[in-house]
């Protein structure tokens, strides 16, 4: 049977699934797509598209091992697999386009070498329509008008000021050593340790790192920055949100020095700039920015920039700066998962010298999990409290203490999740409490999933009711009614139903 591309690869997908985390396939393997497959001689070569060159040399270095015994499981011994890096750079103005190139993965050192029509795997990073760094004199500050006696307002405006001497603004406890790793920001902070080591020399420039509130996204921006001015890699580094970088450009322009400004942001080396969200329809600052940014990114100075969603979804933003946040890479932060939030918690204790034992720690992250800020913020608020109280930090205060908070996180629960948990218990198909069916153990499954969709969820009863195969919110109040009857009078249903509940925890978790 002739084989597509897409059958084959989906293939190695299952088989890559069942050998990595979920959060590690989701990065790096479903976006990718598979674009060729053809016999060369005796080899069967598959190619898969990647988006950057960045995924093709972290494929190379985490999955190598797994990728080749997988083309070769499901291929046959002569399997092969390729790349095609295409870049997506498409700017109308500058009539850049996208950029493609074909790599093949790496060969086995024992190996024959490739068909030379492909270049070697060890290629320097691919930087398609981006020349190499070069150093632009930086302008000169003696070109700013005005006399250096004469009084300071702005930052930017300061006459003769030396590159160095900008104040970065960063906070110096945003540093990669204390930014814990997991599966949740391992591209991302990847990215942001190999920019640090080689700021406007990697292909991400700008790097763009997106998510929701409190997963790090400041944290780890100033990390690049912290790293540069520890390592002396670059002579001036600027931290600015984007809502300053805004005022900032309101006031200079009130006070008719708009040039000053743009000076200043360009002898920037390292310029990071926090929110970008933020700019969203203030089209004059983008305006101003625009031109800043191409001035840098031209002189192969780097750009970091932060924002609390994918750089598409932004509002306001006009195309032609859209698209230059996409010409670099772009990598998103996710809440951690429970093993990355011990240990950032383990790790806070340890740097606030806050002693506190593990069953606490596991406790907290448990059940906190919106965001990283507020996992900290709990942490603060145990030992506020046992010191306030001069009690220890144990099992019973962290429960009293964070009462709230933890019933927040109940709302994350999700009513599918009780009928799974259920429906499992009572060894019933899922389908079946949908179902029109009335059987006596359906009815009590049933029954049972809406107490606790009732008791765990903020959904009203209309909302469970629906998702029962459609009910009438009456049905679910006279299925609670039964539930709070039975677990009254009868000791052993109500051992069930604590049961259950624990087993509705524990997969919450
Ligand atoms: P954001 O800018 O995305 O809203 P922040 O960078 O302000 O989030 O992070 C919130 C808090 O969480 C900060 O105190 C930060 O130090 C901490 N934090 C975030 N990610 C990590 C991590 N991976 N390891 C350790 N601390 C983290
Ligand atoms: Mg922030």
């Amino acid at each position: 049977m002739e084989q597509s591309p897409e059958s084959v690869w989906k293939q190695c997908l299952e088989i890559i699934r069942d050998n990595i985390s979920r959060q590690s396939f989701k990065t790096w393997f479903a976006p990718l797509k598979a674009v060729g497959l053809e016999q060369e001689g005796e080899l069967t070569k598959l190619t898969v598209q990647l988006p950057s060159q960045f995924y093709y040399e972290w494929l190379e270095e985490h999955y190598f091992a797994l990728l080749r015994k997988t083309i070769t499981k499901v291929l046959g011994p002569q399997g092969r697999l390729f790349y095609d890096i295409v870049i997506e750079k498409d700017d109308a103005e500058t009539g850049y386009e996208g950029a493609s190139m074909h790599l093949p993965a790496r060969r086995p050192a024992n190996e024959p070498a490739a068909p030379s029509s492909s270049p070697p795997p060890d290629l320097p990073p691919v930087t398609p329509g981006y020349s190499a760094p070069r150093k632009l004199a930086a302008p000169s500050f003696s070109a700013v008008p005005g006399s250096p006696t004469e009084p300071i307002a702005n930052p930017f405006v300061i006459p003769g000021i030396r590159k160095a001497d900008i104040d970065s603004k960063l906070n110096p406890n945003y540093t990669f050593e204390r930014f814990i790793e997991g599966d949740c920001n391992r591209l991302a902070r990847s990215a942001a340790l190999a920019i640090a080591q080689q700021p406007g020399a990697t292909s991400f420039n700008p790097f763009l790192v997106y998510g929701g509130v409190g997963l790090g996204k400041t944290h780890l921006i100033q990390a690049i920055g912290n790293y540069l001015k520890a390592n002396r890699k670059a002579e001036s580094v600027l931290y600015v949100s984007s809502e300053r970088f805004t005022t900032e450009f309101v006031q200079a322009i009130q006070n008719n020095r708009a040039s000053d400004f743009s000076l200043f942001y360009r002898q920037i080396d390292l310029l990071i700039i926090d929110d970008v969200q933020f700019f969203g329809k203030k089209e004059k600052t983008q305006e101003e920015f625009f031109h800043i940014f191409n001035a840098l990114h031209q002189s192969g100075k780097q750009i970091v920039l932060s924002a609390d969603r994918p750089p598409r979804d932004i509002q306001g933003i006009e195309e032609r700066l859209l698209s230059r946040f996409q010409w670099g890479l772009s990598a998103d932060l996710q809440m951690p998962e429970l093993e990355t939030r011990i240990a950032i918690l383990r790790r806070k204790a340890e740097d606030d010298g806050i002693v506190i034992n593990d069953e606490i720690i596991e406790f907290v992250a448990h059940h906190i999990k919106s965001n990283i800020r507020e996992l900290e913020g709990a942490l603060i608020r145990l030992l506020a409290h046992a010191t306030l109280h001069k009690r220890e930090i144990d099992l019973p205060l962290a429960k009293e203490v964070l009462r709230d908070l933890i019933k927040d996180a109940r709302v994350s629960l999700t009513i599918e999740q009780i009928q799974n948990v259920v429906c499992d218990y009572f060894g019933i198909p899922e389908d079946l409490v949908r179902a029109k069916t009335r059987k006596r153990e359906v009815v009590q499954a049933r029954q049972v999933a809406m107490h606790f969709c009732k008791k765990l969820t903020q959904h009203s009863l209309k909302t469970i009711g629906l998702h029962f195969g459609g009910r009438d919110h009456s049905t679910v109040i006279h299925a609670c009614q039964s539930v709070q009857n039975q677990i009254e009078t009868d000791p052993k249903f109500r051992d069930m139903i604590e049961e259950i509940h624990h087993k509705i925890e524990v997969r919450s978790r």
